[in-house]
């Protein structure tokens, strides 16, 4: 079996994460889409702990057997991603999100409420997602969702950031003390940037 890609869970939050997973997405020929199937979304799923293992094994046999279906959730959590990026892309640069984009991340996040529960741990009690249903491979977008309506309502609202890397367009959130981080991930962005700015700088 081919080696697992390892998503880079720098955005500092899950919906940010999601936005993340093309690579150079401004550059149409060097852009690298990440999730390609419904399988790398479990895999995604799994690493940025939206699913326990067992879980990603249950839902990867159950997609196994219906094939239409998981093309449908996969189609959904694309175009949740897209909206996810184009709103929060928006918010970073100071701008609203759109309304069609807010449309749909609401649709979503109602749809996900109507799954899930409160069930009862260590003597408390805590929301978890519904594992079980017809519409059971949409398990992982649900939180995906909430994700992104909680980002949106929240505080950290204000330290969504854009990545300065010229080709790299990614999204994380800024807890630097004085709000200044300038790049998604000092050691790939950040280093490139200097690297290049040294390299324009000794040509003169
Ligand atoms: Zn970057």
């Amino acid at each position: 079996m081919a080696k697992e890609f390892q998503f880079d869970l720098t955005g500092g939050q899950l919906a940010l994460d999601l936005a993340n997973t093309v690579s150079r997405r401004g550059d149409p020929e060097r852009r690298k889409e990440h999730l390609e199937s419904y399988r790398d979304l479990l895999v995604f799923a799994r690493q940025a702990g939206v699913i326990s293992p067992r879980q990603a094994g249950e839902l990867h046999n159950y997609a196994e057997q219906r094939a239409s279906q998981a093309r449908r959730s996969f189609k959904e959590a694309i175009q949740l991603r897209e909206a996810v990026y184009r709103a929060f892309s928006a918010v970073a640069q100071g701008k609203p999100a759109s309304a069609a984009d807010l449309q749909l991340i609401t649709d979503s996040a109602l749809k996900a409420l109507q799954h899930r529960s409160l069930s009862r741990v260590n003597g408390g009690y805590r929301w978890e997602w519904e594992m079980k249903g017809s519409n059971l491979l949409d398990r992982i977008l649900w939180p995906m969702s909430q994700a992104a309506a909680d980002l949106l309502t929240s505080e950290q609202l204000r330290i969504v950031r854009f990545c300065e890397a010229p080709d790299c367009e990614w999204l994380f959130l800024d807890h630097s003390r004085n709000r200044s981080r300038r790049w998604c991930d000092m050691t790939t962005c950040g280093n490139r940037q200097k690297a290049r700015r040294h390299y324009q700088r000794s040509r003169g």
